[in-house]
C-alpha cells in the first residue's frame, strides 16, 4: 500500500535561498499539491558554525515570497512548531539523534572512534600512497563496547562512526528521476554520525528525521546522491522505512558551467529586488528540469500543481536562461490586473522617491500606457520618473532647444492652451490639438515645435512620446513645468 504523501524542504540556514534550493522546494511543494499530500519545512541547523538565525529568517522570507506555503514545520510567523512531528529544527532534536546513535551502538552497527585528526590524516596519506581509497580504517571498529566506555569515562574524546557493512556488495536505489542507481557499498568508508563535540552530522539527522517525520518522497539535488547511499545504510541498520528519492538535475549557467555567483544573481531575493514576480520565478524554475505534458510554458501555480508528475522530471542538466526568465516575467506581469500590478510596482516607485497620484483610476490609465514597456517591476521606475511631481528639472541637454528664437513663444502658447483646458487632464486628442494649434499660431514645425514642448513637459528634448505622458499629467503640473522652462 502506498504511503500518504509527505514531502519536505530541509534547508540549512546559511544564506539566502538560492535558485537551486527554490527549485527543490518548489518540486516538493508541487508534488505534495498534486498528490493531496503534506509539504513540510524542516530547518537543518546542526552545523553551528555556518547556521544563523538571520539566514533562517531569510530562507523563510524567500519561501513565503514564492508562495510555497508549508503545512507543517517551523511556523512562518512565530517560528514555533506547527504540526505533531516536531521539533522541526534539528538543533532542537539533539536528544533524538543521541537516542538513535545509542541504538546503533548497542546493535553493533556504530562505534566510538578515538582516532585523532592527525592519525586520520596520516592514515589517509598512507592509503593514498598505497593507491587505495583514502577511507578511514578505524582500529576501534570492533572494539569491545565495555572498553570504549572505559576510554570515554576517562575523558577521551570520540566520534560515533557508522559501521559500513562489509558483507553487502552494492546498494540499489530506484531513483524517481534517474532510474536505477547502483552504489558499490565500498564507495564510502565508516562515516561519522556524531562529532566529538556531541553534534550529529547531516546524513544521520536527515535519515532519522525523514523516517520519524514519515517522509514518503525526497526530491533534492543530484549532488546529494552519495549522501543518499549513507542515509540508506542508516535506514537499513535501524529497520526504518526508506522514502522514495528523486535526485534533480544540476543547474548550469549560460556558459554550461555549474550555476554560481559568477553568473550574476543566483538568489531568489536578488530577483525579487530586481523586480521579478514570484509567479514568474516559480514558473521559470519549474521548467528547469520538468516540463508540462502539453509543452505549456507560461503557467500559473495551480496549472503546475495539476500537471506535476515525476515522470516528466528530466535527469539532464538544466540551463538557467536569464533571457527566458525576463520574457516569462513580462508575460506574467501582463496577466496581472492593474490594481494588483500597481500594488507590486508601488514599492519600487516609492523606493525611487517618485510622487504620483493616489487615484486608482489614474493608476489604471498609467499602467495601460506603460505596462507593455515593462519586463520587470523595476522597469516602472524609469517609465514613471518623467511624470513624477517631484522630478522636473531642466536638463543641460535642453539648452539648445531653449535658445531658439521661437521657443519662448512656443512654450507660452503651449502653457496658455493647457491652462484653457476645461478638465484636470488633457486627453490624447486634446494634446494633439493643442500641439497643432501651437504649430499654426507660432508658425513652427518639426523639432522647433516638438522639442521646446517636450522640454516644457519633461525637462529634456528627447524621451517618451508626449501623447502618452501628457494625458497622465495634471494641468497644474504642466503649467508649473512650462513656467519653470520659461524661467530658464
Ligand atoms: N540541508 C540539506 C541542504 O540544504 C538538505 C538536503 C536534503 O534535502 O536532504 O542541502
Amino acid at each position: 500500500m502506498s504511503r500518504p504523501v509527505r514531502v519536505r524542504f530541509a534547508p540549512s540556514p546559511t544564506g539566502y535561498l538560492h535558485v537551486g534550493g527554490a527549485r527543490t522546494a518548489l518540486y516538493n511543494f508541487l508534488y505534495a499539491k498534486n498528490r493531496g499530500g503534506k509539504f513540510i519545512l524542516r530547518i537543518e541547523d546542526t552545523d553551528l558554525e555556518r547556521s544563523t538565525e538571520e539566514a533562517m529568517h531569510m530562507q523563510i522570507g524567500d519561501l513565503k515570497w514564492l508562495g510555497l506555503n508549508w503545512d507543517e514545520g517551523v511556523n512562518p510567523e512565530t517560528l514555533e512548531d506547527m504540526g505533531d512531528k516536531g521539533p522541526y529544527r534539528q538543533s532542537q532534536r539533539l536528544e533524538i539523534y543521541k537516542e538513535y546513535a545509542e541504538k546503533l551502538i548497542a546493535s553493533g552497527t556504530a562505534y566510538y572512534c578515538f582516532m585523532t585528526d592527525e592519525e586520520i590524516d596520516k592514515q589517509r596519506e598512507e592509503l593514498k600512497a598505497a593507491g587505495k581509497p583514502p577511507q578511514v580504517q578505524s582500529p576501534y571498529r570492533d572494539m569491545d563496547p565495555a572498553e570504549s566506555k572505559k576510554k570515554l569515562d576517562s575523558g577521551e574524546s570520540a566520534v560515533v562512526r557508522f559501521k559500513v557493512p562489509k558483507d553487502k556488495s552494492e546498494f540499489v536505489l530506484k531513483d524517481l528521476v534517474r532510474g536505477e542507481v547502483k552504489f558499490p557499498s565500498d564507495m564510502v568508508g565508516d562515516f561519522v554520525l556524531i562529532r566529538s563535540n556531541g553534534m550529529p552530522v547531516y546524513n544521520f539527522c536527515c535519515a532519522i528525521d525523514d523516517a520519524l517525520m514519515e517522509i514518503s518522497h525526497v526530491f533534492r539535488a543530484e549532488e546529494h546522491l552519495s549522501n543518499t547511499l549513507r542515509q540508506m545504510m542508516v535506514y537499513e541498520a535501524l529497520g526504518l522505512e526508506v522514502p522514495e528519492f528523486g535526485h534533480l538535475s544540476i543547474i548550469l549557467g549560460a556558459d554550461k558551467q555549474k550555476l554560481s555567483k559568477r553568473h550574476g544573481a543566483t538568489s531568489c531575493n536578488q530577483y525579487r529586488e530586481l523586480g521579478y514576480l514570484p509567479e514568474a520565478m516559480n514558473n521559470f524554475i519549474a521548467l528547469m528540469g520538468w516540463s508540462h505534458p502539453e509543452g505549456k510554458e507560461v503557467m500559473t501555480s495551480e496549472e503546475m500543481q495539476k500537471a506535476f508528475s515525476t515522470d516528466r522530471l528530466n535527469p539532464a542538466s538544466a540551463v538557467f536562461d536569464e533571457v527566458k526568465l525576463k520574457w516569462m516575467n513580462a508575460s506574467h506581469l501582463r496577466e496581472l490586473d492593474h490594481a494588483e500590478l500597481w500594488s507590486r510596482v508601488k514599492p519600487f516607485l516609492d523606493e525611487a522617491g517618485l510622487e504620483l497620484p493616489e487615484d486608482p483610476q489614474w493608476q489604471d490609465r498609467a499602467l495601460s500606457v506603460f505596462k507593455t514597456s515593462m519586463e520587470t517591476l523595476a522597469d516602472a521606475v524609469e517609465l514613471f520618473r518623467p511624470i513624477s511631481a517631484k522630478n522636473y528639472k531642466v536638463d543641460d541637454t535642453a539648452a539648445d532647444a531653449l535658445s531658439w528664437d521661437s521657443s519662448k513663444a512656443v512654450i507660452e502658447k503651449w502653457k496658455s492652451l493647457v491652462a484653457a483646458a476645461a478638465e484636470d487632464y488633457l486627453s490624447e486628442e486634446q494634446f494633439v490639438e493643442a500641439q497643432n494649434a501651437v504649430k499654426t499660431e507660432c508658425g513652427v514645425k518639426g523639432k522647433h515645435l516638438f522639442m521646446p514642448i517636450r522640454v516644457a513637459v519633461i525637462g529634456k528634448p528627447q524621451g517618451a512620446e508626449l501623447k502618452h505622458l501628457v494625458p497622465l499629467m495634471k494641468k497644474d503640473l504642466l503649467i508649473e513645468r512650462a513656467q519653470l522652462a520659461l524661467n530658464q
